[in-house]
Order: C-alpha cells, then sequence, then structure tokens
C-alpha cells in the first residue's frame, strides 16, 4: 500500500511546525552518520573535481559522537560538514541532486520512535532546528508523506524492549505505556491554564502512578483509575490543593541539576568527534574540571546564537527574570514538552536511559533549564525582557544536550536513577534558574506568607 493510501500509519508529534530556512546549522553542529548506501553513494564520485576542492576526496570517517561507532561525514578544521559549501548550500545535493544525501540530512528534523498498535512510527522532531525551536513554518501534517517516504526508505526502526522498563522492577506492555503517556500530553496541551500549573499536574499524576506500582494497566479497572487519577489531579491543581513547591532541592539533587547544566553548557563541539586520544584526552581533563566549577557554582554559558560566553552567576544576578506565566514563556515550553511527550522522543531506539520513569525526570529537569538558557540568551542580547527568541535559542541550547548521555549507567549511576526517578525536584530548581536573587528573597517571603494564610484558614 503506498504512502499516499496509508497515512494512518505514522503519529506526528502535536504543535510542532517546521519548513528549512537553509541556514546550514544543522551541517555545522550534528553528527552526520552514514548507511552502508550513503557510503557507496558518496564513494562512488569523485570528489576532488568539486568546488571544495577535497583532497584526497576523505569524505567520510569512522566516529562515534554519540557513543555508536560507525561512518559520519568528515568535518572540516572548524567543525562543518565537509560538504557544506558557500552559502550553506549542500555540496553533495548540488552535484548529485537532493535524493543523494545522506539519509541522516533528508530525515533531519523528524526523529522517529517505534510505533505499536498497528502504527509504524511516532515521528517527532529535533529542537537543535532552529525552524523547530522556533516553531515557524509548515505544521508537521503537511510532512507526513515525506516522513513515510524516508522511513521507508531506511533500515526498519530498533524497536525498544517489550515490555518497556518503567521503574525499577516494573514494567509494561508498550501500547498501555503509550496510553500513559497520551494522558500526559493531554494534560500538557490543555492550554487555558497556565504552563507550570499543567506540568505541576503531570508531575502529581506521574508521582501517583508511580506510587500506585500498577502491575496490568491492560484490566479496564486499573485503566478507569489511571484516567481518574489524571482526572483528579488536574481538579486539585486547579482548585489550589497543590502548589508549586517552593523549597531548597537537597545537596545531591542540586549537584545532579549542576550536572545537567555543566553537560547542557558544555556539548562536545564536532570537531572533536574525529579526534585523536590525545585531543579526546586533553577535553576530558578539561571537561572534569569545568563540571567541578560549576559544581562549585561557577561556569560559563553560551546559548545557540549569543557570541559571548556569560558567567553563570553573571546570568543569575543581572538578566532579567524569565516569568513563566508571560505568553513567550508558556507557549516556548508548552511547544517544547508536548512535542517530546506526543513525539515518544523517550522511546526512541537509542535513548540512552532505558527506564521510562528516570527518563522523563530526566525531560521535567529540562523546564528550569530552559529558563536559565532563555535569561542568558536575553543578557547575551542586552535585552531588558526576555522574549520569544530568547526561548527560542534556550530549547536549541538544551536539546544539543538532551538525551545524549546515559546518565543511569556507569559509576553513580544507580543514584541518579534513583534521583531522576522523583519527578517533582525539578520544580525545587524553578525560582534559582529563572529567578535574580534579590527577587527570589522576595519570591520566598511571598510564599511564605501565602502558606501561613492558607494554614490559618485550615485551622
Ligand atoms: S551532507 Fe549536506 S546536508 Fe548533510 S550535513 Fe553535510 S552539507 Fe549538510
Amino acid at each position: 500500500m503506498s504512502a499516499a493510501t496509508e497515512p494512518r500509519k505514522l503519529a506526528l508529534a502535536k504543535g510542532v511546525r517546521y519548513t528549512c530556512k537553509r541556514c546550514g546549522d544543522c551541517c555545522r553542529t550534528l553528527p552526520v552518520p552514514l548507511t552502508p548506501q550513503d557510503v557507496a553513494r558518496l564513494d562512488a564520485h569523485d570528489w576532488t573535481a568539486t568546488s571544495l576542492g577535497l583532497r584526497g576526496a576523505v569524505v567520510h570517517t569512522a566516529q562515534a559522537p554519540r557513543g555508536v561507532w560507525g561512518p559520519h561525514t568528515a568535518r572540516t578544521p572548524d567543525g562543518a560538514c565537509v560538504f557544506l559549501a558557500e552559502g550553506n548550500v549542500c555540496e553533495v545535493e548540488r552535484t548529485l541532486g537532493r535524493d543523494a544525501k545522506p539519509l541522516a540530512c533528508r530525515r533531519y528534523p523528524f526523529a522517529y520512535a517505534p510505533g505499536s498498535e498497528g502504527k509504524l512510527a511516532f515521528v517527532g522532531a529535533e529542537f537543535t532546528c532552529s525552524a523547530v525551536a522556533a516553531n515557524s513554518g509548515k505544521p508537521l501534517a503537511s510532512h507526513r508523506k515525506l516522513a513515510l517516504e524516508l522511513l521507508e526508505e531506511g533500515p526498519a526502526l530498533a524497536a525498544p524492549s517489550e515490555p518497556v522498563p518503567f521503574d525499577r522492577g516494573l514494567s509494561y506492555p508498550r501500547s498501555e505505556l503509550e496510553r500513559v503517556l497520551d494522558l500526559i500530553a493531554a494534560e500538557l496541551e490543555d492550554a487555558g491554564r497556565p504552563f507550570v500549573d499543567r506540568l505541576l499536574a503531570v508531575v502529581r499524576f506521574v508521582e501517583l502512578f508511580r506510587r500506585s506500582s500498577m502491575s496490568d494497566l491492560h484490566a479496564s479497572a486499573p485503566r478507569t483509575m489511571l484516567e481518574g487519577f489524571a482526572k483528579g489531579v488536574r481538579e486539585q491543581v486547579k482548585r489550589g490543593v497543590h502548589r508549586v513547591p517552593f523549597r531548597p532541592p537537597t545537596f545531591f539533587e542540586r549537584m545532579l541539576y549542576r550536572r545537567l547544566i555543566a553537560r547542557a553548557c558544555r556539548p562536545t563541539p564536532p570537531r572533536q568527534w574525529s579526534a585523536g586520544p590525545v585531543r579526546r584526552g586533553v577535553r576530558g581533563v578539561g571537561d572534569g574540571l569545568a563540571g567541578l566549577s560549576y559544581l562549585a557554582g561557577t561556569g560559563w554559558i553560551q546559548p545557540v546564537g549569543a557570541q559571548q560566553r556569560l558567567a553563570i552567576h553573571q546570568v543569575r544576578i543581572s538578566a532579567p527574570p524569565a516569568d513563566v506565566y508571560a505568553p513567550v514563556a508558556d507557549g516556548a515550553l508548552t511547544h517544547y514538552f508536548v512535542a517530546h511527550v506526543s513525539g515518544r522522543s523517550l522511546l526512541r531506539p537509542g535513548f540512552p536511559i532505558a527506564e521510562t520513569l528516570p527518563a522523563l525526570g530526566l525531560l521535567v529537569r529540562q523546564f528550569p533549564l530552559i529558563l536559565l538558557f532563555a535569561r542568558a540568551a536575553c543578557l547575551a542580547r542586552g535585552g531588558a525582557q526576555v522574549e520569544g527568541d530568547d526561548y527560542a535559542a534556550a530549547v536549541r541550547s538544551v536539546e544539543l544536550a538532551w538525551g545524549q548521555t546515559s546518565w543511569t549507567r556507569g559509576l553513580g549511576g544507580r543514584r541518579r536513577r534513583k534521583l531522576l526517578s522523583n519527578v517533582e525536584p525539578a520544580f525545587h530548581h524553578v525560582a534559582w534558574s529563572a529567578l535574580r536573587p534579590q527577587d527570589l528573597e522576595r519570591a520566598k517571603a511571598k510564599a511564605d506568607a501565602r502558606k501561613q494564610a492558607a494554614d490559618q484558614a485550615s485551622k
């Protein structure tokens, strides 16, 4: 059956728009893995005769930029793909035509995750793309046919394990876990209430679901209970029973969050992907030292598109606060989170956290991180208040590191998994990331007064 007659095979991420702006940013910043067909096609051409003047025609090398070793397009000394020519033109496209470009380039910014219940796949979007981040262009639905053709051109998606691990010792059939993710996406996109309230309802819902440890969502009773949880929590948040927690994170939680910041601030630059052991070693030492400085509360931040690096303490003290209730913040955060949950980012093949709950914990912690980066972007351009473009730069910046690290493996992995499986602490970092220290004190005093009033009223 053709793509045109079977369009329902794909479930597209909600609320995503995209039209390529030919900015060439992806060619400069992202690795380009090659399929055997790509390698054969590139090898069959003599690239020394092109305008790039590729000497020796070294067009691909073996690299492992995201932990998987394999052939990738070579990079120029400044880190760009070797085929990127002047004017952001792709030399492969100019010489051999669009269909000859590596499959990864043609698929970008689509991001596929395997589907269930008769769906071939979920299609999400990479927020590293400036058009996706700014939500500009045509709706994802208008790219459905192309997305299906490109999916069918490549090797079949590796399905995640079935059942899907959710938390320690607890797994669910994929189709059932998707029901939970659908409830979360529906809550997040339910406009008319501030994003923070919707995210708070999601966090409380996930906590309830985690604690209930339902072993079988297939039966109608647990399913009804699940829907009841979602509805009940939403009503409670609406009535103000749950409030955004305003308390300091624990020491270990703070350390984890600082590491997330360090990772987002120091993504591996493209020229490092094919670096030799000495350069990789030097970078490793640099990462270690930088990590220590972030843990100590210092460190540098440079959002995508900003020309200068800024000290994090400078951003916290001097940048305008990020008002999460402002429409630009609400829109950007809703867009980012709904797209990731409905596009099933956490279930993509190769996502480095196997269990869905800590992966969700990692996703929710992107919330305060986006606020911090947006303020940095605003300060870098000398703005008086955080605007839509700052949020677009922020989501691109955090996305460069998102889903690239196996936080739950290796040394300390067990402790981090435990921390990430608790989704609420994401809120503990919001005030630190969004407010200036002087505003923080005022906000704390207000919250204390509100709490006292609520306690008095309940007596
Ligand atoms: S092959 Fe072409 S489209 Fe792909 S990254 Fe290189 S320059 Fe960009």
